[in-house]
This record gives structure tokens, C-alpha cells and sequence, in this order.
């Protein structure tokens, strides 16, 4: 399972954009490892770097001192929909207005045939959603001229990403303005964060998550609202609400807190190291069982192990060392190639699981091809016992929100039972946690999740022809709606904090 980029955005008259986007960036690298990019505007010219690989081997000293300007946006990508080539990089470029447009997007579309047509493209033509968007956003550009306060792409924004369903963050600039916008059910996280003091800031910043704010000695203001499009000038902040209340509804993607944030990332107030450290002791509390030592399987599942330990008052210990230089330098296409990936990624430590029963905790299991061959390794280092707490609910759905997962039929619990999943992973004992523990976990009371890889329940409609027929095999359960494609009423609020002109 891997996660489908991080995106960035800076704002900053006289500020270095290019290293503060290099910066945001590699705070954001587990996000996404196949490709990386930013543009840059100094309010004539946008410049686009970007290439295959990872943040720090696209850039380095050389290519970000010959960016200058005051705006930029920065991209990591894990492609989903779409094949990882450079033409699919991000930030994607459109020559159009008075210096053009570029965008970055983190999450995944659900309608991208329909919008294929609507851009004018042919089938082919594109192949990634973002590219789509873009074409779209081309299209608008020279009819949706808007209050020229809000720069050249506002209009384009508005008449457009109100027609897209799906998961969606965006970061976007002209030569004079950065936007950020996210999807109605807020499935992606954006947050918005300042430079400089409250009453004098220096600049603002828009991430995927809070700690590329911290590294670049930003302040984390708030998490943009579901639908929600700020736009970033010389005059401050602009919210709006580019959707009606019908079709806003906070369902932020729960596997955020489990898997695929950094554990220092802020979300809805919390960290997740510490939901996930709840997670834990929730699941000691739900599946106890008689051990030696509980152990995480690094790196999500260690925060959760720990949390784990303290409940049951078992002692905490390493059992897996974890090889952190191995990027996404290859593709693992057959069962044989996973487990080889893991061998290269993890490697028992003998002395510590020897003769011991052990509770092993991690936070998920997809296909269980990597589970299995763990506790092979875990056996083979002399483990008596492997008792195995996850602290996810069983995966049995697709994601088709921007995540790349397998079909349904590859999910390992999508049509097995608890014993057959035992056998196949060759533990003694295995529990997943609830459903509700999970929830509790977090804390986020008011709040809603997609849960849809848990519950099949899934908050926009998936076309039937986008991949295996999800929701087909759902009986008595109906599609939930999708968005409306209408564009809807636009309420304007608030300025924040005016900057100096350009
Ligand atoms: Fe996240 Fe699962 Fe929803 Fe996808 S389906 S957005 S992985 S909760």
C-alpha cells in the first residue's frame, strides 16, 4: 500500500521559495518517491523543475540557485492513475495567460473518462488525472477572467474544480498568486501555515502536513475545510467555500492516522504518534494475550507497539532492524519479488526474539505477502510464539481515492476468515482492532473518516468501468452519492494578514 503524494506551496515576497519548496518537500518524501518537482514565479516567468526520483536527487544547490521568485509549489509523487514517467511528474505546466499556470495534486479522481471528454483531449492523450485537470483548467482559463485581486487562475479554479469528484488537494499558482484547494470530503489532508509574526507575516505556506511547516520555521495557522480554496497574494489570505453545504462532508482519509502521515503531523488538533500510541493500548485491551517481549514492525508500527507494551505491561523490544537507504529504486511485480523486498528492508535481531513469544504489532495487512514472510523471518530468528495486533480493521475494499491498492481479490481479508488468515500468515493468534477502538484512538469526536477499505462504505460513487466493479459486489448496500457536478454557490470570507506588494 503506498501513499499518492505531497504537495507544498509557498508565498513569501524576498523569502528563498526555492529552498523553502526543496525543504517542504523533503519533509514530505514519504508521501510520495517517484518523482519530484517545483515551479517557481518571480511574478513574469514560471519556472518548472521536476524529474524521476527523489527530492534530494532532482535538486541540489546548483538547480535551486537559479530559481528566483516570490511563489512556489512543490510536488512528490507516487503515481496511482497514471504510469510513473516524467511526462506524469509534477508540478504539470500550461502556457497559457500572461505567464501560464502549474499545478500539483495529491489524491485520486473518480470521473476522469467523462472529464477526458469535457477537456477536449483524446483517449491516450493523457494518462494521469492531474494532466486532465490541467487541460481543463487551460480551457476555462480565457472566459474565466475574475477579480483580477484573486490573480488569473481564480477563475479557471472556480468554474472548474467544482465539477470534479473524487479525492483531491491541490496546490496551484499564476505568476502572482498561490492557490490551495481541497475536495468536498477533505479525503486529502492541506494545511495552511505563516511565516513571520501574526501581525507582520512574511509569508504563508501550504503543505500536505504540518512538519514541512516546521521545518521551514512556519506556524501552523489550520487544516483548509473540506471544498474549501484559499488564494494567497500580495493582499493576504482569501477563503472561499467553492461547494454547497449539501456536498461538503469531512470524511478524511482514517488511514492517515494509521499509515500514512508522519507520526509528528498535526490532524484534526492531534498528533498521530499519539493515536497511534492509543491505538495500542486500545488493541492490548481488546486482544490480550501471555508474551515475552511485543515488538513493532518499523516504522508505523512501532508507536503502536509501544502504546501496546505499556497496557498489557509487557516488556517493549527491537526484534526487526530496518535498512533506511532502500528508496523506490524498483517495482515489485510477483509474490517472490515482495518477499526478496523484504529481506532487503528488514532483518531479525537473533538474540532479541530467541526463545521468546512475541506480539508482534503493525498497522496493517494488504495482501499478506510482507506479513507472511516477516514472521518467516521471525520464526527462522528462533521466535517460539508470534501472536500478531493490528491496529487497523481488516483491509477487505479498494481504495480508489488515491492510494494504490490491489484488487479486492488480492485483499488477504477480503473473503477469508480469522483462522484461514492465521494459517496463511503461520501465527499463533492474530487480532485486528475495532472499528470503534480505532476511532477512540484518534479522538476526533465529530469528526468523520473515510472508512471505505474497512467498511466498503465509500463516500463518493466509483464508476462501475474505473476498475473491478467495487461496489457491484456490495449486495443491500447502495452507492453512496457522488458529488454534484454543478457549480455551486461561492461564499467569500475572510483577508488575512495583507503582505507587501510584489
Ligand atoms: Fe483512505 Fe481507505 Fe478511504 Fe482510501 S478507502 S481514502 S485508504 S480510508
Amino acid at each position: 500500500m503506498k501513499e499518492a503524494c505531497g504537495v507544498f506551496g509557498v508565498y513569501a515576497p524576498g523569502g528563498p521559495v526555492a529552498q523553502l519548496t526543496f525543504d517542504g518537500i523533503y519533509a514530505l518524501q514519504h508521501r510520495g518517491q517517484e518523482s519530484a518537482g517545483m515551479a517557481v514565479s518571480d511574478g513574469e516567468t514560471i519556472t518548472v523543475v521536476k524529474d524521476m526520483g527523489l527530492v534530494a536527487t532532482v535538486f541540489d544547490e546548483r538547480t535551486l540557485s537559479g530559481l528566483h521568485g516570490h511563489l512556489a509549489i512543490g510536488h512528490t509523487r507516487y503515481s496511482t492513475h497514471g504510469s510513473s514517467n516524467w511526462n506524469n511528474a509534477q508540478p504539470a505546466y500550461r502556457p497559457v495567460g500572461r505567464a501560464g499556470f502549474a499545478l500539483g495534486h495529491n489524491g485520486n479522481l473518480t470521473e476522469t473518462e467523462t472529464l477526458i471528454e469535457r477537456a477536449g483531449m483524446l483517449p491516450g492523450m493523457t494518462a494521469s488525472d492531474s494532466d486532465v485537470v490541467a487541460g481543463l483548467l487551460a480551457r476555462a482559463f480565457p472566459e474565466a477572467a475574475g477579480d483580477p485581486a484573486d490573480g488569473e487562475l481564480a477563475g479557471a479554479i472556480e468554474a472548474v474544480i467544482p465539477g470534479l469528484a473524487g479525492a483531491f488537494s491541490f496546490v496551484l499558482m499564476d505568476a502572482s498568486h498561490l492557490y490551495g484547494v481541497r475536495d468536498p470530503h477533505g479525503f486529502r489532508p492541506l494545511c495552511l501555515g505563516r511565516l513571520g509574526p501574526p501581525d507582520r507575516p512574511e509569508g504563508w505556506v501550504l503543505a500536505s502536513e504540518s512538519p514541512a511547516l516546521d521545518v521551514i520555521g512556519a506556524t501552523f495557522v489550520r487544516e483548509l475545510a473540506p471544498g474549501e480554496m484559499v488564494t494567497i497574494g500580495a493582499e493576504g489570505v482569501r477563503s472561499r467555500q467553492l461547494f454547497g453545504d449539501d456536498q461538503v462532508a469531512d470524511r478524511l482519509c482514517i488511514f492517515e492516522f494509521v499509515y500514512f502521515a508522519r507520526p509528528d503531523t498535526r490532524l484534526h488538533s492531534r498528533e498521530v504518534h499519539g493515536a497511534r500510541r492509543r491505538m495500542g493500548e486500545l488493541l492490548a485491551r481488546q486482544a490480550p494475550v501471555d508474551a515475552d517481549m511485543v515488538m513493532g514492525v518499523p516504522d508505523s508500527g512501532v508507536p503502536a507497539a509501544e502504546g501496546y507494551a505499556r497496557e498489557a505491561n509487557i516488556p517493549y523490544g527491537q526484534g526487526l532492524v530496518k535498512n533506511r537507504y532502500i528508496g523506490r529504486t524498483f517495482i515489485d511485480p510477483d509474490q517472490q519479488a515482495r518477499v526478496n523486498a523484504v529481506r532487503r528492508k528488514l532483518n531479525p535481531l537473533h538474540e532479541n526474539i530467541d526463545g521468546k513469544r512475541l506480539i508482534v504489532v503493525d498497522d496493517s495487512i494488504v495482501r499478506g505477502t510482507t506479513t507472511r514472510a516477516i514472521v518467516g523471518m521471525l520464526r527462522d530468528a528462533g521466535a517460539v510464539e508470534v501472536h500478531l495486533r493490528i491496529s487497523s480493521p481488516p483491509f477487505r475494499w479498494p481504495c480508489f481515492y488515491g492510494i494504490d491498492t490491489p484488487t479486492r481479490d488480492e485483499l488477504l481479508a477480503a473473503h477469508r476468515t480469522l483462522p484461514e488468515i492465521e494459517r496463511y500468515l503461520d501465527v499463533d493468534s492474530i487480532a485486528y482492532i475495532t472499528l470503534e477502538s480505532l476511532k477512540e484512538a484518534i479522538g476526533a469526536d465529530n469528526v468523520g473518516f473515510c472508512d471505505a477499505c474497512l467498511t466498503g462504505h465509500y463516500p463518493v460513487k466509483v464508476p462501475v468501468t474505473f476498475t473491478d466493479h467495487p461496489l457491484e459486489s456490495q449486495p443491500g448496500q447502495p452507492a453512496a452519492q457522488g458529488n454534484g457536478v454543478e457549480p455551486t454557490e461561492r461564499r467569500d470570507e475572510i483577508l488575512q494578514g495583507a503582505l507587501p506588494g510584489v
